[in-house]
């Protein structure tokens, strides 16, 4: 709960089992924008995370037998409460998550349609009648799994949290989650407050938080733990790997959704302003840390010029500072660590030729948004996801090299096509290595119930509508015989 005069939250505890249980030590959550302590977050140990596991096992059948109304109900209970709190998850989000007050807003307006449309999926978990050589009446049906760990991130907690169990439940497994320690209130305990309060039953839903210290041991407990049957992850590349190998030797299911290296191409027919426009927004939104975010420009080097001068004036009119200012729309890195790296991967790059066409500077946990040129793929910012407020641009000559530009990276998440010609589009769209490619429109696109997902190092699995009902169930085959199996004399 949020007191009265202040942004700091009142944190009540881990939330298993339909408790708040204090855990024995805790640790500091700070506020980005002035490495502020913004609250005191448990710090769990693996006989915490064997509680939570085993109170979401045993309130599996109960709610794995609902009728699927009822889960349907319990999923927009929730989405009502999370939407009479909304400005409560603004003030995280900014405070604890280093946010622009217009991405909380969006942030928090976005996740009751997740639950939404996670209630709608609840009516829609179809079968399939099978044909049978034998004349048996023959199904394949989706059945809930049990557990699922859910592992989030910190750019979009609410987002990415949501997301990341909303589908799990309406199938009706239970859940254990554990969000970032980056934004252990916004992406974790205020969950739990917000299913409290919309009367989800004990154990469907505990949340764990513990600091990066801990992380390792208890992670591993959220996969190896034989009561955990799926993991549902978002998070870094280098993570995911962990969480996958090991779900994958466990033989447990595993949705990862990872970082990416997301290229706009924009064509010399374009519409300048527009893609300018867009640029812009795919780039700087949330300091650059989003999965999705524009992190290459390649322009058809016709236009470029022109391009250049559209989108550097729209980049320089954005302001870069404390949160708690709403003009401030380039707010902090989410920590120190993650400043230093952006600001070491601008001057390695810088260091090796590339060409400051805008901003550059940094102080405390902010970065100025930043506009490269010049870069080649000798330098690491060619390659690595900066996850900052910095983009390359690129010239190309022709789409086969656009094509090159654009998949000469291990991620492949989402990729943006600028042209008028939307059969062009279309048939540069199939060459790109990517989960998703937007035509006309900036990386940063997401609805609740289409397929998210990335190939190549950006991970494996879907989040969204029936895909997400699919990656957290089983398909069984049940088959009732009339008859007309026959064996063998001698059996
Ligand atoms: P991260 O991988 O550092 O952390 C993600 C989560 O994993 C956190 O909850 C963290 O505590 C946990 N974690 C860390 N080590 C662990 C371990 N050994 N075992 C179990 N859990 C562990 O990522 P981050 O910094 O929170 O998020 C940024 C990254 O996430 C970026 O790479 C970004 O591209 C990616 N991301 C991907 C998507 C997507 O949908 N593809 C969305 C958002 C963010």
């Amino acid at each position: 709960m949020l007191d009265a005069a202040s942004a700091n939250p009142t944190v009540k505890g881990l939330y298993i089992g339909g408790q708040w249980t204090p855990a024995a030590r805790t640790f500091e959550d700070l506020n980005p924008s002035d490495n502020s302590v913004y609250a005191r977050i448990p710090d769990c140990t693996v006989a915490d995370t064997r509680r939570a596991i085993e109170a979401a096992h045993a309130a599996f059948p109960a709610w794995a037998g609902l009728p699927f109304h009822k889960r349907a109900n319990a999923l927009l209970k929730i989405a009502d409460a999370w939407e009479a709190n909304q400005d409560r998850f603004v003030a995280a989000a900014m405070h604890e998550g280093g946010g622009w007050l217009g991405k909380g807003k969006f942030e928090a307006g976005y996740v009751s349609e997740v639950f939404r449309s996670a209630a709608a999926l609840c009516y829609q978990s179809t079968g399939e009648v099978l044909p049978s050589e034998h004349g048996k009446f023959m199904t394949a049906t989706r059945w809930p799994l049990g557990v699922v760990s859910v592992i989030s991130p910190w750019n979009m907690p609410g987002i990415l949290t949501s997301r990341g169990f909303a589908a799990a439940l309406a199938a009706g497994n239970t859940v254990v989650l554990k969000p970032s320690e980056d934004t252990p209130y916004a992406g974790g305990l205020y969950f739990a407050e917000i299913l409290e309060e919309a009367g989800i039953p004990a154990g469907v839903f505990n949340v764990i938080t513990c600091s990066r210290e801990s992380v390792g041991e208890v992670g591993d407990e959220m996969i190896e733990n034989p009561l955990v049957k799926a993991v549902s992850f978002t998070g870094s590349t280098a993570v995911g790997r962990h969480i996958a190998a090991k779900a994958g030797a466990h033989l447990k299911k595993a949705c990862v959704e990872l970082g990416g290296k997301d290229s706009m191409i924009v064509l010399a027919d374009a519409d300048l302003d527009h893609a300018a426009r867009a640029a812009n927004f795919g780039s700087f939104m949330h300091q650059g840390q989003v999965c999705m975010s524009t992190e290459k420009l390649l322009v058809q080097d016709s236009v470029y010029d022109d391009f250049m001068s559209r989108f550097l004036p729209r980049a320089a009119k954005l302001k870069t500072g404390h949160t708690n200012d709403p003009n401030n729309v380039i707010g902090p890195l989410v920590n120190t660590r993650q400043a230093q790296r952006v600001k070491a991967l601008i001057d390695d790059a810088v260091a090796r030729g590339a060409k400051v066409e805008l901003g550059g500077k940094a102080w405390d946990n902010f970065v100025e948004p930043t506009v490269l040129t010049h870069v080649d793929s000798s330098m690491d910012i060619w390659h690595d996801e900066t996850f900052g407020p910095v983009v390359i641009v690129c010239p190309f000559r022709d789409e086969d090299e656009a094509v090159a530009l654009n998949n000469d990276t291990e991620y492949g998440l989402t990729a943006a096509v600028w042209t008028q010609d939307e059969a062009r589009a279309l048939r540069l769209a199939g060459r790109l290595e990517t989960g998703i490619v937007h035509v006309n429109c900036q990386n940063i696109n997401d609805e609740p119930h289409v397929p998210f997902g990335g190939v190549k190092a950006s991970g494996y699995g879907r989040f969204g509508g029936n895909w997400g009902i699919a990656e957290f169930t089983e398909l069984r085959w049940i088959t009732l015989d009339r008859g007309g199996r026959h064996f063998p004399p001698v059996f």
